[in-house]
């Protein structure tokens, strides 16, 4: 089998590696962070500013919510064919409080996760399209 080459399914959303992380951005004065990144204008009313910074954001995070899916996610998470049910966590970042919403990575089931259960992100395969294989940032839960 012919190795296919891996991309992100969104281009400049997180950083790949062994210590992946999302990328978002920071107003430089109010310091609000973003994700995905605001880079027009800082959605804090009382604020207003027009500059920003590019983060990396916090790799851990502590999930809120979480609910299994059994329909197809919209684009441009395009699932795997046959469909599985799969299961989004609502993760909220250590440092910048922030509510990001994941899949749960690959051999965690619904029933494996609990709210306020540590979790941090990986990078895992979504789909393969094209001879490529397309990577989205996933929740893992942390070893206790
Ligand atoms: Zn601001």
């Amino acid at each position: 089998m012919a190795t296919s080459e891996v991309v992100p399914a969104i281009e400049g959303w997180f950083t790949e590696g062994e210590k992946p992380a999302l990328i978002g951005t920071q107003c430089i004065h109010c310091k609000t962070y973003f994700f995905p990144k605001e880079e027009t204008y800082c959605r804090n009313p009382g604020c207003q500013s027009t500059e920003f910074e590019t983060v990396e954001l916090s790799r851990e995070g502590t999930i809120w919510s979480y609910a299994e899916h059994f329909y197809q996610p919209p684009e441009p998470y395009i699932a795997p064919e046959p469909f599985e049910p799969y299961t989004i966590a609502a993760v909220e970042l250590a440092e910048e409080k922030l509510v990001i919403l994941g899949q749960v990575a690959k051999g965690v089931a619904h029933s494996d996760l609990k709210a306020g259960m540590k979790v941090e992100l990986v990078v895992e395969p979504l789909y393969d399209l094209d001879d490529k294989t397309h990577t989205v940032w996933k929740w893992k839960p942390l070893a206790a």
